[in-house]
């Protein structure tokens, strides 16, 4: 196929695209809003699937360096008393990867640096404002610019609030789940408990997961589900860590001292939403990956797992199909079951994890305790294998 395509979006989803282009010997521009590579400093947990496929890239001998293996997943009453875990050696011997944690900065530029590396492109503030297609072209327009920009075909890896999905693909919203998160990070002695094992404890209508890479900084998610609806933009008042700190009183000592040393500019929030009425992922020669596809509650920890699996298929299908239209619609045909499954099992767990009354949550605690590990460990094993071959 010589169709000349580009890729919506710089993030992972928009890598990933270009990574596996470039894999198959095809060029992929992308067009991206922001000035420079722009991503914040939180950590992201990947999966034994997106790992296989970034050992696929090429990527893994550099990505060790940087990213820290988990012993275990652990989940626990508020107290800290372990009630499950996913054990990530059983895990490597499953899957052949643990799950690892990552500063997220440093998965976007070890990506960005390999595709730049190997001639790719990738245009900053290009943000796409319209798009249509007719015949085979698809014109784009682009903040800034007065004439329009024509491609045969367009992959959109632009996000949740995706344009090209708003744009193109009618009748879909984002929709929230009524949970959310503050991310933050603490410089603190306790962080040394923490290095190589992550935890959730759950409370009352309240989660907080924690880990450490290097034992000097715990990084982590305070997960609340607020009566009133605060947009991630708007801003956090000073006084707001007293406030969590207040939400979280009842944990255990350690979350209380992570709490009091937080750095108040690693501050921020999250609320977390998946793409509701969606009814393909492709419509002619446009069509949509990673978080512009799907969104992904972070309870799975896939998000950028299977925005790799995504970028993998669809660049797999292009090499393979006849037409761009075709690949698009196998692509779609086979990435959404995956995808809604995924969403599925991860919207659940917001519900199962974190209910809001005393009375659900002393059930949740005895019955996480009681479900036996092997079960969970062998269904989540399966769920992290990449569901198709990769060659
Ligand atoms: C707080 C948080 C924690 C998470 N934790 C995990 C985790 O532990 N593990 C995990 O696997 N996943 C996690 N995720 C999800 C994961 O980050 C995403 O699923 C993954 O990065 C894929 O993102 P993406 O590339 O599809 O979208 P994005 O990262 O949103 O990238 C979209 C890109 O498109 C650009 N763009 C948007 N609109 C336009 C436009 N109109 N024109 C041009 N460019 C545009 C944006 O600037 C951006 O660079 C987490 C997400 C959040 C928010």
């Amino acid at each position: 196929m010589t169709d000349i395509g580009v890729i919506i979006g710089g993030g992972i989803a928009g890598l990933a695209v270009g990574l596996y282009a470039q894999k198959n010997s095809m060029r992929l521009t992308i067009l991206e809003k922001a000035a420079a590579l722009n991503c914040e400093d939180n950590l992201l947990w990947l999966a034994p699937n997106g790992l296989h496929l970034l050992a696929d890239l090429g990527l893994l001998d550099e990505l060790r360096t940087v990213y820290v293996p988990q012993q275990a997943m652990l989940f626990s009453t508020r107290h800290l008393r372990e009630l499950t875990r996913l054990d990530c050696q059983k895990l490597t011997r499953s899957n052949g990867f643990p799950i690892v944690a990552v500063k997220r900065a440093d998965l976007y530029k070890l990506m960005l640096r390999r595709f730049l590396s190997q001639g790719g492109e990738v245009l900053y503030e290009q943000k796409l404002t319209a798009i249509s297609q007719q015949d085979d072209v698809v014109s784009l327009s682009v903040q800034g610019q007065n004439r329009s920009l024509d491609y045969d075909y367009v992959i959109a890896a632009d996000g949740i609030g995706s344009t090209v999905r708003r744009l193109v693909f009618a009748g879909s919203d984002v929709h929230y789940q009524g949970i959310c998160t503050y991310l933050g990070h603490s410089v603190t002695p306790v962080a040394a408990n923490y290095v190589g094992r992550t935890i959730e404890a759950w409370g009352t209508g309240t989660r907080f997961m924690l880990t450490s890479l290097d034992g000097k900084v715990a990084y982590w998610s305070a997960i609340v589900r607020p009566d009133v609806y605060l947009k991630n933009s708007a801003p956090i008042t000073p006084d707001f860590l007293l406030q969590l700190r207040s939400t979280f009183a009842d944990y255990h000592p350690d979350i209380g001292r992570i709490l009091d040393s937080a750095d108040p500019t690693s501050l921020h929030r999250c609320n977390f939403g998946v793409v509701n009425g969606l009814k393909a992922y492709a419509a002619g020669r446009i069509c949509l990956v990673g978080d512009a596809a799907h969104g992904m509650p972070p309870n799975m920890g896939q998000g950028a797992s299977l925005a790799l699996e995504d970028a993998c298929f669809l660049v797999k299908s292009l090499r393979q199909a006849k037409t761009v239209e075709q690949a698009f619609s196998h692509y779609d045909e086979r990435r959404r079951p995956r995808a809604k499954q995924m969403v599925q099992i991860a919207n659940s767990m917001n519900g199962t994890f974190q209910p809001k009354g005393r009375f659900a949550c002393a059930v949740r605690d005895v019955a996480a305790a009681a479900f036996p590990p092997g079960l969970s460990q062998m269904r989540m094993a399966h769920l992290y294998k990449v569901p198709f071959p990769i060659d």
